[in-house]
């Protein structure tokens, strides 16, 4: 090695941030509403870093991540390290609200976009490079978290997002070429910045460029050996780690291992350790093997990784064990957990318990797998106990999966299919509708709240939220729109509602975990064989129904986004465990329709979220997830009429799959892309109805007539009117009810308007 740094042993790649209890989370919210200030903030932060860098520590772990803590997203963070935030917010003087009217907007200030990180649920900031953006390095968070750690005696490796990463996940702005161009600029800052820490006495520091995992960069591999050789050919420099995760490293490893780093991270719950063997430059690198999987929360198979280790020894300089990415993306502990059965409990790892498995598998590749015994032991316990379970194998879910794949049921063709509905449906040309929910009121927040404290019974709770499906109903009617929804108020989230009265998944009572900035989510756990012991949403659905004569939707989650949004079994692949799901939504669509429901939602926003990183993977995924909506929706008869919503407007590379799903109508997020969308779906064939956004729902302001007029008009350019739906963008939840009312009042008298011309 270049540097005197000694190779670390035992590591993770970065940890939760929210505090166990979401201290984090309140604090922010408190700090946003004026109600402490930024001294009582900043405090709050200092002990949750302490106590994850000191818990970390007594684990056993010999390096700790630091800088991976975050008052909003670590993305943003790394914009403010290398001065790339927007011109825009450059007035507001305070360092820590710039941060958030970046993050957030204020009433003068746009927020930046969000995006998903990767194939997470994570989001992240998209940083905007323009011709206006002069790089400049702003090293102070990530000093400030040096200088606590050294002083509370922390083995800290600091943690940055890579240079390529960054740039690549960037958008160019103001007529500026794309990010990547700016490259070799970027790299002079992260220069400097790695000297500034070497003189700071930092050992080891670690970039991560999980981009390389990817196909987004054809020029991955180059661009890879040209910033890495000139990093590593810094004379004052920490040792330098390249951390990858979420996928294999296949063609960029070469470059990488050609440059003088001293480290490179492996993601091998997603990849595989068989490429380094094939690399003889690793053999003076330490190779950090990813062996605990740091985004799903099953139980590391010990004995396994071991050997993987043991093999990786062989060719690399030293190993080290971590976790495959950082363990943001899982709850904290298990411990703060109960109402587990115990055989389950047994087969699962959160953060804490991957920390643990990371240090005993470091003392396994030390001392020798004897000094282990007992960790071994008790991960072969877990895993036979899992493999035997019955909850894994139900035989007739199995058995009826078979035979309706094998049956190839088909709906008559889409045409076919309008006809018939309309005959039974006779609604006006251009019918409005909204996607479902309506904003979530504080009294149905209240009730939530009796109700799970005990201060109101089941049956308290049942008639209040018939109150407020009465009162949407009673809103639509008034309005006139024409196709109604119950609003969705016994939902505190589309995926965990259908997980809590499924079997197979465990809802989590504080399995939270960051979606992005201050807001988390309760990922539910699919453990088992997926099966429907009562129907779950016809009780409500019926009840709305019976308040009008116009048709209310019955609204469905579909399997691909209930995949997306849970933690999901690895001991089969996708595609079985969401047919078994798609089994289940089928099932409800069936009583729904015996219940006299004409039309069904079947909402698949996270469609797009779980297409594989890599090209060759696409295709296969597609298939799967296309098929699962299919085996959901085609237990009803022709003249049911399938809905579908979709929560985006740049399809890329899912446009073909949505055609493929063949709803009857399909209601996309199109207000911001000016219609475009359509277009593109022109393009690949599609022929069924569609309702794109007239209006953003994500903005409380409320639009003109005159403005949906006009997207509408730009809609009919591309779809003829009998197959032109009209909605807004998305979900009514986040806006107030004036907002509400405002806006789709203006819609409503859009479309009598142009129904009439
Ligand atoms: N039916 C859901 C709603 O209206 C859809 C939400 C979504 O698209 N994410 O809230
Ligand atoms: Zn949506």
């Amino acid at each position: 090695m270049s540097t005197t740094a000694s190779p670390f042993t035992a590591t993770i790649l970065g940890s939760p941030r929210i505090g166990p209890n979401r201290e984090l989370k309140r604090a922010v919210e408190k700090y946003w509403a004026g109600r402490i200030d930024r001294a009582e903030l900043d405090s709050v932060a200092a002990t949750l870093r302490r106590d994850t860098w000191s818990s970390l520590v007594a684990a056993g772990l010999d390096s700790v991540p630091v800088n991976t803590f975050s008052y909003y997203d670590q993305v943003l963070d790394t914009a403010v390290l290398v001065g790339a935030l927007p011109v825009r917010v450059a007035g507001v003087a305070d360092d820590l609200d710039r941060y958030f009217a970046a993050a957030r907007g204020n009433d003068e200030i746009a927020p930046l976009e969000m995006t998903k990180w990767f194939d997470t649920n994570y989001h992240y900031i998209v940083p905007e490079i323009g011709p206006g953006t002069a790089f400049e390095l702003n090293p102070a968070k990530v000093l400030g978290e040096v200088e606590e750690a050294a002083a509370q005696g922390v083995p800290a490796r600091p943690v940055i997002i890579g240079p390529i990463t960054f740039l690549a996940l960037s958008k160019a702005v103001n007529g500026g070429t794309t990010p990547i161009g700016r490259l070799d600029e970027l790299v002079a800052v992260y220069a400097e910045l790695l000297e500034l820490l070497a003189d700071k006495g930092v050992p080891w520091v670690q970039l991560d460029e999980p981009i390389l995992v990817t196909d987004i960069l054809p020029d991955a591999p180059e661009l890879t050996e040209r910033t890495y050789a000139r990093l590593g050919a810094l004379t004052t420099r920490p040792a330098l780690f390249v951390a990858t995760y979420f996928g294999e490293l296949t063609d960029a490893l070469p470059a990488l291992a050609r440059t003088p780093i001293e480290a490179i991270g492996f993601d091998l719950s997603a990849g595989d350790s068989a490429p380094v063997a094939a690399v003889p430059e690793l053999a003076d690198k330490l190779l950090v093997a990813g062996v605990v999987d740091g985004r799903n929360i099953w139980r590391t198979d010990l004995d396994a990784a071991l050997g993987k280790l043991v093999g990786m020894l062989e060719s690399a300089g030293a190993v080290a064990v971590s976790t495959s990415c950082s363990t943001l993306h899982v709850p904290y502990t298990l411990e703060a957990e109960d109402g587990i059965d115990a055989a389950l409990r047994s087969w699962l790892a959160f953060g804490a318990e991957k920390v643990r498995e990371v240090a005993a598998l470091a003392r396994g590749l030390k001392n020798g797998r004897e000094a282990i015994a007992a960790e071994i032991a008790a991960s072969d316990a877990a895993i036979a106990s899992r493999t035997a379970d019955p909850r894994l194998d139900n035989g007739q879910i199995r058995a009826r999966i078979s035979s309706l794949l094998a049956s190839g049921a088909k709906r008559a063709p889409a045409d076919e299919r309008r006809v018939v509905q309309q005959d039974r449906l006779k609604l006006p040309a251009l019918p409005t509708t909204t996607i479902g929910s309506y904003p979530q009121t504080s009294a149905i927040r209240v009730a939530r709240a009796d109700l799970r404290s005990g201060k109101i019974d089941a049956a308290e709770y049942e008639r209040r939220m018939k109150a407020e499906i009465a009162g949407v109903i009673a809103l639509q009617e008034q309005l006139g729109l024409d196709v109604l929804v119950h609003g969705e108020p016994e939902r505190n989230d589309m995926v965990q509602y259908f997980a809590e009265q499924l079997d197979g998944f465990f809802a989590t009572q504080n399995g939270w975990v960051q979606s992005y900035g201050s807001r988390c989510v309760r990922p539910p756990i699919l453990y088992g064989d997926v099966a429907r012991p009562n129907p779950m949403t016809v009780e409500w659905i019926t009840f709305a129904q019976s308040l009008t004569d116009k048709p209310v939707k019955g609204m469905l989650t579909g399997p691909v986004t209930i995949l997306a949004w849970s933690f999901v079994r690895d001991d089969q692949p996708l595609a079985q465990t969401a047919a078994q799901v798609a089994l289940a939504i089928r099932d409800e669509m069936v009583d729904l329709q015996s219940a006299g429901i004409a039309i069904i939602q079947v909402d698949e926003p996270a469609l797009r979220e779980l297409l594989p990183l890599r090209s060759k993977d696409k295709e296969a995924y597609l298939r799967w997830a296309v098929e699962a909506f299919r085996l959901s929706t085609s237990g009803v008869a022709d003249s049911t009429q399938i809905h579908t919503h979709l929560c985006y407007s740049e399809f890329g590379e899912v446009i073909g799959a949505i055609a493929d799903l063949d709803a009857d109508v399909t209601s996309i997020e199109a207000a911001r892309s000016h219609m475009e969308v359509l277009a593109d779906l022109n393009d690949v064939g599609f022929a069924n109805s569609v309702g794109p956004g007239v209006y953003d729902i994500h903005s409380p302001r409320v639009p003109g007539v005159d403005e949906i007029t006009t997207s509408l008009r730009e809609a009919l350019e591309s779809v003829p009117a009998e197959r032109l739906w009209v909605n807004p963008d998305c979900g009514l939840k986040t806006r107030t009810t004036p907002e509400v009312m405002a806006s789709l009042r203006h819609m409503v008298a859009a479309a009598a308007a142009l129904r009439s011309s």
